[in-house]
């Protein structure tokens, strides 16, 4: 087998000291999670790095392939095993670079010698492997500053493991170290991207998304739905709560004039995301927006809007360009399924022109005529649930819910 094992290293993780131990089993539990469907994984924690281990060179692959996406993991290398002899490491060494650019690259040769019982100190090691690496190649030079590949050779009783590559984690924290939170998720751009920024906090996400057919078509829901399953891949399982909106939204279009409906149908919306949060015990809510970018996402809105909750609303897009925030969701893999042409339970009932500077005591004023809260509790009451990744087992990870 090419690599032998991979090594995790934590970054974030070691720098919480008590609570260190808590983020590592966290940590392996969503490495489980997310390789569920590699059953020949075994993994060994230790204080301040992990060992990944398959008994194919293909779940090695699957691995080493997704593990970038795995919150928590500041970087990780690929480790061949090799007999402990020069020759052999010289050899293994050669054929990991083999596969790498050489030319006009620098490297250097590190040993650790946990084995004390080897014949040759240390320097003596890095001296003549790195003389057969370098003859080996006829572009590539020694560099002991920041080498283009540092090569570590770590010898041990049974054998000695050799890397020549770091590779970036995703970094942030495992999924599940920070609570829970209910995302609003939209079938637009940014509330995916909004949940992603959430996730890599650590934070595990329901969502929560209101659907008015027939206004809305049962494919924007779908979008829904793969935008809640692309988000499930970051780590955890996602629930997705869908709320019929419908009779809300006629109720507004009747009572409401037509200038204030948009921010009463935001607010309605967030009365509901605040119950369906305390319901699964989730501490705060997360929503996609950035500020300036429609009439509801002034400061003025917002306000009229959050009256309704004193529950946290988190806005991790809030100071975040249009163009920025494309750009996460193309590097994410949500960008695609966004812009898909469905349309949005707002759009259809909002007017052309709401209005940007809301005055919230003429729309509690307005809301007052009706009595809004039973049309919540029923939403609430039916809405539908749905749990992402849908291949997953629900029993085997309950305790990662
Ligand atoms: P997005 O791209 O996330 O849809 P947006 O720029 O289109 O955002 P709005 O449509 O005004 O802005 O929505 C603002 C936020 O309100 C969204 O980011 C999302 O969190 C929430 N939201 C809007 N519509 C819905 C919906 N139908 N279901 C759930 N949440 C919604
Ligand atoms: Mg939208």
């Amino acid at each position: 087998m090419k690599w032998d094992r991979i090594l995790v290293r934590y970054g974030e993780l070691s720098t919480k000291g008590r609570n260190r131990r808590q983020f590592t089993n966290r940590l392996r539990d969503n490495i489980r999670f997310s390789f569920e469907d590699v059953p020949t994984l075994k993994l060994q924690a230790e204080r301040d790095r992990m060992f990944l281990t398959t008994e194919t060179d293909q779940d090695m692959e699957t691995l080493l392939s997704r593990l970038p996406a795995v919150f928590g993991i500041q970087s990780f290398s690929p480790v061949a095993k090799t007999e402990k002899t020069i020759d052999a490491m010289a050899a293994t060494t050669i054929a990991i670079l083999s596969e790498l650019e050489t030319s006009g690259k620098t490297c250097k040769v590190t040993v650790k010698r946990s084995d004390k019982s080897f014949p040759h100190e240390t320097n003596e090691v890095q001296h003549l492997v790195a003389s057969q690496v370098l003859r080996h190649f006829e572009g590539l030079t020694a560099k002991m500053k920041h080498p283009d590949y540092n090569i570590k050779i770590e010898i041990l009783q049974d054998a000695a493991y050799i890397s020549a590559q770091t590779i970036l984690g995703a970094g942030g924290m495992p999924v599940g170290s920070n609570g829970r939170s209910l995302l609003m998720l939209s079938g637009g751009i940014d509330s995916p991207v909004a949940g992603y920024m959430m996730l890599k906090r650590g934070v595990r996400l329901d969502a929560i998304h209101f659907h008015s057919p027939p206004y809305t078509s049962e494919r924007s829901l779908d979008k829904v739905k793969q935008l809640a399953e692309k988000l499930s891949h970051f780590g955890a399982t996602v629930r997705l709560h869908v709320i019929p909106f419908t009779e809300i939204q006629e109720v507004i279009q009747q009572q409401i004039p037509k200038n204030v409906s948009m921010t009463t149908t935001r607010r309605m919306m967030l009365k509901i995301a605040d119950l369906v949060r305390e319901d699964i015990g989730a501490l705060a809510i997360v929503t996609g927006e950035s500020l300036g970018q429609v009439a509801s996402q002034t400061l003025e809105s917002l306000t009229a809007i959050n009256e309704v909750t004193a529950t946290p609303v988190l806005r991790p897009l809030i100071a975040e360009d249009k163009t920025t925030i494309i750009q996460l969701a193309q590097e994410i893999g949500t960008y695609e399924t966004s812009i898909l042409p469905f349309e949005d339970c707002c759009t259809i009932f909002v007017p052309s022109s709401p209005k940007t500077k809301p005055k919230l005591e003429k729309v509690t004023f307005y809301e007052s005529f009706e009595s809004f809260d039973s049309y919540v509790e029923k939403a609430v009451e039916t809405r539908e649930v749905f749990r992402f990744p849908e291949k997953k087992q629900q029993e085997s990870f309950d305790d990662l819910l």
